[in-house]
């Protein structure tokens, strides 16, 4: 229930607004959010780096029908590829196609992803991950990443979200097309006739997509899944697989959340694991901030400590 009105909250532009024009409340979104510019999300990838762990870096931006705003967002994302690598930090970044113009035209976003994989692509080591959004957008953003790789730009990944009913069908097709797969609950408020609606179910999925992921099958045809969750249940039967499964180490990843979870961040580097975090930056934190407040009611109360603190 209060997850439902969290999610529905993280969608009001007016609470957006009051929200980012609030300095406590800004003050109390960097428990999650790197910073508002890009420098200080180098410095944190910078630190990740020295505590050896790799990142991620998210420019913060999500549904505009502005041709402007979109082109913006391209141009930053471009400029965080060209830093991180003027600063000898792998060029690694997460994005969003509602941000490069998916509400205006299918075109308009192959147009802007086209240029940051361009960009990307004088990177050997570079990576550009299409982030998932709610179920709307998903036929589409699978068509996307399946013309992007018919053209030629391997250095993309696409993301899955196993509290959906049809994600077994999309991770046997991305299989098939050898992906590189984050896999993850999913953050979106979804309707029960296309996503389970209880816990146990999405955890099940979960471990069942985690499965089909790093099977043999699915690694000889060049798939590499990233492992994104917090829950030391879903991290524990993971390594149980691999294990059990004999898969190497540098052919899977864990991913977190910048600022969540962070001690099981270090054992899993220290117990040898590759570890990515997603480091999130810019002014447009507000609905990332609402979602991890779904995803922990009890955050709720924390934040509100703290904002009464200020
Ligand atoms: C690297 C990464 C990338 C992601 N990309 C996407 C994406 O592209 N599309 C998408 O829909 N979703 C994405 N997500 C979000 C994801 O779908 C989940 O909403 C989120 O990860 C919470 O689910 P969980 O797997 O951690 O498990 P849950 O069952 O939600 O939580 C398990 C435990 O983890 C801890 N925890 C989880 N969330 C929080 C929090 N916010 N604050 C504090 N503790 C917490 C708690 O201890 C909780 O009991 C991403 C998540 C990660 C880690």
């Amino acid at each position: 229930m209060l997850r439902n009105i969290l999610l529905t909250m993280s969608q009001s532009e007016m609470l957006r607004k009051v929200a980012t024009g609030f300095p406590p409340a800004r003050m109390v979104s960097r428990r999650w959010v790197a910073g508002e510019q890009l420098s200080e999300a180098l410095s944190v990838v910078e630190s990740l780096r020295q505590e050896g762990l790799m990142a991620t870096l998210d420019f913060l931006g999500e549904n505009t029908n502005s041709r402007v705003e979109a082109d913006f967002y391209t141009e930053e994302i471009i400029r965080a590829l060209n830093a991180l690598a003027a600063a000898e930090l792998t060029p690694n970044v997460s994005l969003k196609l509602t941000a490069m113009g998916f509400d205006i035209s299918d075109e308009v976003a192959t147009a802007n992803l086209r240029r940051v994989l361009q960009a990307a692509q004088q990177y050997d080591n570079a990576f550009v991950r299409i982030d998932m959004e709610s179920s709307d957008y998903i036929d589409r953003t699978l068509a996307i990443y399946r013309q992007m790789r018919a053209e030629g730009f391997n250095h993309t990944g696409v993301v899955i979200q196993s509290y959906l009913y049809r994600s077994e069908k999309d991770v046997l097709a991305l299989i098939d097309q050898g992906a590189k797969v984050r896999l993850v609950k999913g953050a979106y408020d979804e309707p029960p006739h296309l996503a389970y609606p209880e816990k146990r179910d999405v955890d099940a999925n979960f471990v069942h997509l985690m499965e089909l992921l790093m099977s043999a099958e699915a690694r000889q045809k060049g798939v590499y899944a990233a492992i994104a969750t917090h829950d030391p249940k879903m991290v524990e039967v993971t390594k149980l697989y691999a294990n059990s499964h004999d898969v190497p180490r540098d052919a899977f990843e864990f991913q977190m959340l910048y600022g969540i979870s962070t001690s099981m961040h270090h054992q899993l580097v220290a117990d040898g694991y590759r570890f990515r975090v997603y480091v999130p930056y810019g002014t447009h934190w507000y609905p990332y901030f609402m979602r991890r407040l779904a995803e922990r009611p009890a955050n709720v109360l924390f934040i509100l400590r703290s904002l009464a603190r200020r």
